[in-house]
Order: C-alpha cells, then sequence, then structure tokens
C-alpha cells in the first residue's frame, strides 16, 4: 500500500497515520518527524532547517527531498509501501514524488484528504501547544501555517483530485467515526483488504 495523507496542520494526519501503519504493517514516515529529528542534532543544516520551520514557512524542496527520499525508497522496500504524512506540500513535491514513483515502482494508491474549518484546526493545535509545547504550535505560526496551507498545499489536493486519486475526509468529526469512515474508503478503492474493514 503506497498512500499520501494530506492534511492542514491539526486535522489529525499522525492520529490516523498510527493506526493505519499498525493494521497494515508499511513504514510511517513523517516529513516534520524527519525534519524534527535532524533539527535536534544541531547541525550546521538544523540551524538551517530551524529557521523554516520556527516560522511555519515550508523548507525548500532540495532539503526536504534531500532528507526524505532516501527514506522512502528504502522504507518502501523493507515494509512493502509507505504513508506519508506532510508530503508532498506543493505541486513540485508532488511531480517528484510522481517521478520517483514510476522509476522505482512505487506509484501512489491513493491520498487520503483531512479536511477541517480553520477555527476547529486552531483551536486543536492551541490544545496540542499546551500539550506538548511544539515550537511552531504558536498562536502567530500556527495562522501562518494555515496560511502556507491554502497558498502552497491546496493546490496538490486539486492535483490528485484531477488524477482520480483522492479521498476526501470530513476530519471535523470524533476520530473513530473518522477512522471507520476512512478505512471502509480505502477498503472500496482496494487500497485496504476488505477483512480489515
Ligand atoms: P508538520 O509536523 O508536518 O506539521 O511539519 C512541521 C514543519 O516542518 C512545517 O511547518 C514545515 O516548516 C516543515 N515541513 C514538513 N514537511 C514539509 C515538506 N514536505 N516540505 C517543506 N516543509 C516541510
Amino acid at each position: 500500500m503506497n498512500l499520501i495523507m494530506l492534511a492542514p496542520p491539526g486535522a489529525g494526519k499522525g492520529t490516523h497515520c498510527t493506526w493505519l501503519t499498525e493494521e497494515t504493517g508499511v513504514a510511517h514516515i513523517s516529513s516534520g518527524d524527519l525534519l524534527r529529528a535532524e533539527i535536534g542534532t544541531g547541525s550546521a543544516l538544523s540551524r538551517r532547517l530551524a529557521e523554516y520551520t520556527g516560522r511555519g514557512d515550508l523548507v525548500p524542496d532540495d532539503l526536504v527531498f534531500a532528507l526524505l527520499i532516501p527514506v522512502v525508497v528504502a522504507a518502501a522496500r523493507g515494509t512493502g509501501g509507505y504513508l506519508l504524512d506532510g508530503f508532498p506540500r506543493t505541486v513540485s513535491q508532488a511531480c517528484r514524488l510522481a517521478e520517483i514513483g514510476i522509476e522505482r515502482d512505487l506509484v501512489t494508491d491513493a491520498v487520503v484528504y483531512l479536511r477541517a474549518p480553520d477555527a476547529v484546526l486552531v483551536e486543536r493545535l492551541l490544545d496540542r501547544a499546551d500539550r506538548e509545547g511544539r515550537a511552531d504550535d504558536m498562536p502567530d505560526v500556527i495562522r501562518h501555517r494555515l496560511a502556507v496551507f491554502s497558498a502552497d498545499t491546496a493546490p496538490v489536493v486539486g492535483y490528485y483530485r484531477d488524477r482520480g486519486v483522492l479521498i476526501e475526509i470530513d476530519a471535523d468529526r470524533p476520530v473513530g467515526v473518522i477512522r471507520t469512515d476512512l478505512r471502509q474508503r480505502l477498503a472500496d478503492r482496494g487500497v485496504l483488504a476488505p477483512s480489515a474493514a
């Protein structure tokens, strides 16, 4: 199973990737987690990355590709698929992923788009800030990240819709309801085994 989770910050990408990876065994690859791990090393590169993530801006494509692509290829080889969380975030990243998918026989099966109103997302992110203290969950940065999603990532939704692989999910519902709906929609497309649905 090769799956992409596409969603604005706060929509629940991490939550749904966790059960999906438990049920399918494919690697959950979060670009944000990979970036935070690299930033934690204190390397020269980490300081450059932190400037972007701290502001809520997207990290330039070349840096994201260098970090992510080897992980995606290795994980897909090791676990029989990928579950991408937070990547791609721009149409150019989506195009690059499509090229790699064709070159390496790792074509994306489906793209899940979790959508929720901005007011709900802001409330969830502020709540997460209280619990986890993430540096980019500050009110100003949250607003900026949502604006970046509208400007740069919303076109990626259209890109996948046009290619007929988009599964659109209303994420403003209880987690269990979303999970049942998503499992069924993936099974309907033959991405998850019907027995798991
Ligand atoms: P996330 O944990 O997915 O919310 O990502 C946290 C931050 O990491 C984002 O606000 C961006 O600064 C950066 N980031 C994560 N994924 C990407 C990506 N695919 N392209 C560019 N920047 C990214």
